[in-house]
């Protein structure tokens, strides 16, 4: 597997929240809170809902209706058969205290009669793919826990189903050397010809890398001037 690969492999939806939603971060001291200071981080939780049918796609609905009384809003839901991104991953969400200025959160479902372990597994899967092309470490993966205290993901820190957080980083970082794998000279045509994944159209990622002929290199990540978000960026999808 390789890159291309592993980001086709998400079913990843994209239906971006309004600029205006109540649940993005509304200016304070004539401050615009529209965007990330920086993305050094990535905030894993769980919805903690536990109600049949809490999955991807009853929190997008959830976050396109507002994101409930606490105007909550984040990158990614994760399920056991999909993935909806609901913000850019240079955009500011509400899920995690200080996280919020400076990480992309991803809501892991837990809805009663789901395959946690293969929503683990998918989300596993989006945390490598996001940390192959941002190009941050993967000790820059963190619980919800880490800016609160909250505990959160739950089940997770608690090793629901035999797997716990180290488990998990376990499993990204294997997904991540999976990511990293050259990919084979005999199959480069079939790989040139393949539709480019979400994800990388999301980040524009699939011109940058043609125009800067670095098709072969599976290491070029994001380059620099991605990285350091300009809060007048707009990556857009
Ligand atoms: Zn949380």
């Amino acid at each position: 597997m390789w890159r291309k690969e592993l980001g086709a492999s998400l079913n990843l939806n994209v239906d971006i929240l309004p600029m205006d939603a109540p649940n993005r971060p509304q200016p304070r001291n004539g401050r615009d809170r529209t965007y990330l200071d920086a993305l050094n981080y990535i905030t894993v939780h769980e919805t903690d809902n536990t109600r049949r049918g809490a999955d991807a796609d009853a929190h997008r609905r959830f976050l396109n209706n507002g994101g409930g009384t606490r105007r909550v809003s984040w990158h990614y839901t994760v399920d056991e058969n999909k993935i909806w991104k609901h913000l850019r991953l240079n955009e500011r969400g509400i899920h995690a205290n200080a996280g919020n200025r400076q990480s992309v959160g991803i809501e892991t479902c837990v809805d009663a009669g789901s395959d946690l372990n293969a929503t683990r597994d998918r989300a596993a899967r989006l945390v490598a793919v996001l940390l192959y092309d941002t190009g941050l470490p993967i000790d820059r993966v963190v619980q919800h826990n880490f800016w609160s205290g909250k505990n959160c993901p739950r089940r997770l820190r608690a090793g629901v189903l035999g797997v716990n957080w180290m488990d998990f980083i376990n499993l990204v970082a294997g997904y991540l050397d999976l990511a990293r794998k050259s990919v084979p000279k005999y199959l480069s045509e079939e790989v040139k010809e393949a539709e480019p994944d979400q994800v990388i159209n999301d980040l524009q990622l699939d011109s940058i890398v043609r125009e800067e002929g670095f098709e072969d290199d599976p290491h070029i990540g994001i380059p620099e001037e991605l990285l350091s978000v300009d809060p007048e960026a707009d990556l857009r999808v």
